[in-house]
């Protein structure tokens, strides 16, 4: 509804349908009691405008307290009372209507539910109280001062509100109330009170006034308080009509028409106490079933939102209640029984950790937190973090386990993107590693990594007390290789001499190329002249060689070997090694030399 709607119907047609709804009551009201100083068993008028004031804001109130006045003195003046008595009724009306309302609370009243016990009450105490005051006013106004007028206004303007009003009130406040009340069941329990009614009020062989109080009970527990409250009004109609036409036990029972009403107005009374406190308890049922289930809709919103599921489980009974989100993960066809059930529905790779931790906290009440993949309904895979507590109980019976479960898939998706990332990271870190020691002609530690080498070498070899000692390797002639074979024949044998070197040398330490067609060998255990044997022997079997470059036969190696002395430093020793290589170049090449103080040892 539209906002200028809203207004159009507070200010207009509300107001209306009250002030003819008024009229029409109190003519019917009027036009049944004709003749007995126009007091009704009910006057529902009266009720129709307390609810109105109850239900309206302040524009609508004023248009239906000028509707319901106009209406007032309508009905009055057409029911044949003098112009005095019409304005006195009409007075009396308006400010019964205006009372109740300022006792509900004035303007606070609006949207008070009259479902609610406390409302109901104080209702009905101002509805009671006005009804008196009302007698009082109307007396005075109309210059009537018997008990029986004052008493009959008193009980016909107080029941009128207190059957009709929380009737119209229930209706326009309640939209459940409504919806409830357009039914088939409506229907058939409304026949069943009008048939009871009809049964009580229509004869008078039978004493069957007990009947209307079963069907409001009934009425009362199939529709609630809004079809208690319709029922009353069947019965009260009903039971009216049929006694103004003398055709009940009532008429049979009490000859004037004061005694009737007067018991008639006991009867119904009586009635609305009884059928109020089941109804209203039934409306506090509906009240708390809507708020649970509002609570667990937030519930599942919640839930939803976070990603978390929860769960419980009763090892006694093997009872498992799974939340809605824990079924998303889950599958809507999970029904585990046992801990083995459970464990079921996580990853093959996981059951018997889950299953293990699970056991572990019903055996010892300790809670748990684990994490485990869960293969979807859908095929998907969720990573989900698991966690739970034992509500322990001294009755084993009892116990029961109540967990959570967080699906985490996308924080395990980010990890383990991070973890790849890193990983990767590390791999290329390692090779630019690599790439930045590595020869890039033979593969074999560059000078700058050989050098590393040499120096962690010296290090460890004086703290452990190790010998070391180097050779550094030059070829002989190689120009002449790359002059008569060519630069690419020199480039393959310099590949295939770094792998002999360092595959006769990988026991003892380290081989690299330290330059040109230079190589340095660094070796921690042996001492200058173990290595000076090692050489011997690889320029023995270089000696035999077959290189795989057509035409070259020979090709040897000039060495200078060194050992770390006391108190000398790394480039101490590659000098003397150094130094060494030139004594065997010097010497003719084609053979080693060994580095020993000043002296040269051929
Ligand atoms: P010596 O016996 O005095 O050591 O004579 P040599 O010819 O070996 O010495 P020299 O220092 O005069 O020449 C070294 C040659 O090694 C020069 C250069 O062309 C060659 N050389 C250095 N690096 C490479 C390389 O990476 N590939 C090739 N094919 N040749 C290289
Ligand atoms: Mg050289
Ligand atoms: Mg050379």
């Amino acid at each position: 509804m539209s906002r200028g709607t809203a207004i159009h119907s507070e200010r207009y047609v509300w107001p209306l349908v009250y002030s003819l709804a008024w009229l029409v009551c109190a003519y019917i009201a009027l036009e049944l009691t004709q003749g007995e100083d126009g007091i009704a068993a009910v006057w529902p008028s009266s009720g129709i405008f307390v609810a109105s004031l109850l239900h309206l804001g302040r524009s609508g109130r004023l248009a239906t307290t000028v509707g319901v006045g106009i209406a007032s003195l309508l009905a009055n003046y057409v029911g044949g009372l003098s112009l005095l008595a019409c304005f006195g009724y009409t007075v009396a009306n308006l400010a019964e209507g205006w009372l109740v309302f300022y006792l509900m609370g004035g303007e606070k009243s609006r949207g008070k539910l009259l479902a609610r016990p406390m409302n109901l009450i104080r209702f009905a105490a101002s509805a009671i109280f006005v009804a008196m005051l009302s007698a009082g006013v109307a007396g005075v106004l109309s210059a009537k001062f018997d008990l029986d007028f004052l008493t009959s206004w008193a009980t016909t303007v107080g029941l009128g509100m207190l059957i009709v009003a929380p009737f119209i009130l229930f209706l326009v406040q309640s939209d459940e109330g409504r919806k409830r009340l357009v039914s088939v069941r409506t229907v058939w329990a409304l026949m069943l009170v009008a048939v009871a009614s009809l049964a009580a009020f229509g004869q008078a062989q039978v004493p069957l006034l007990f009947l209307p109080v079963l069907a409001i009970s009934i009425a009362t527990a199939a529709l609630g308080l809004s079809g208690a409250a319709l029922a009353l009004l069947v019965v009260a109609v009903i039971g009216s009509v049929l006694t103004v036409y003398d055709t009940g036990p009532v008429s049979g029972y009490f000859p004037l028409q004061g005694q009737q009403v007067l018991f008639l107005q006991v009867y119904f009374l009586g009635l609305l106490v009884s059928a109020m406190p089941v109804a209203l308890m039934l409306a506090q049922r509906q009240r708390d079933l809507v708020k649970l289930s509002t609570s667990n809709r937030f519930l599942t919103s919640a839930e939803k939102a976070a990603k978390v599921g929860h769960w419980r489980y009763a090892p006694s009974d093997g009872a498992v209640y799974l939340s809605s989100e824990a079924r998303r993960m889950l599958g809507e066809d999970a029904r585990p029984h046992t801990v083995a059930d459970i464990a079921d529905l996580f990853h093959d790779d996981d059951r018997k950790r889950v299953a293990h931790v699970l056991l572990q906290s019903l055996a010892t009440g300790v809670p748990f937190v684990f994490e485990a993949r869960i293969p979807g309904p859908q095929g998907e895979m969720f990573d989900t973090e698991c966690r739970g507590e034992v509500e322990w109980a001294d009755d084993p019976q009892k116990i029961a386990i109540f967990g959570t479960m967080m699906d985490i898939t996308d924080r395990a998706n980010t990890m383990r993107e991070l973890a790849n990332a890193r990983a990767h990271a590390e791999r290329e870190a390692e090779e630019t590693r690599l790439l930045a020691e590595t020869d890039h002609l033979t593969g074999i530690a560059n000078r700058r990594k050989i050098l590393s080498d040499l120096e962690r070498t010296v290090l460890d070899g004086r703290a452990r007390s190790e010998k070391v000692a180097i050779a550094m390797v030059d070829v002989d002639h190689f120009k002449s290789i790359n002059d008569r074979f060519g630069h690419e024949a020199g480039d393959r044998t310099l590949q295939q001499l770094s792998s002999i070197l360092s595959d006769r040398f990988a026991d003892a330490g380290m081989v690299g190329r330290f330059g040109g067609e230079e190589f340095l060998i660094v070796t921690r255990g042996l001492g200058a002249s173990e290595l000076d044997t090692r050489c011997t022997a690889l320029r023995d079997f270089l000696c035999t060689y077959a290189w795989p470059v057509e035409g070259l036969s020979e090709l040897t190696l000039s060495i200078g070997i060194a050992e770390l002395g006391e108190g000398a430093s790394e480039t101490d020793l590659l000098n003397a090694a150094d130094k060494a290589l030139y004594f065997a170049k010097r010497g003719g090449r084609n053979r080693s030399v060994v580095f020993e103080g000043n002296l040269i040892r051929v």
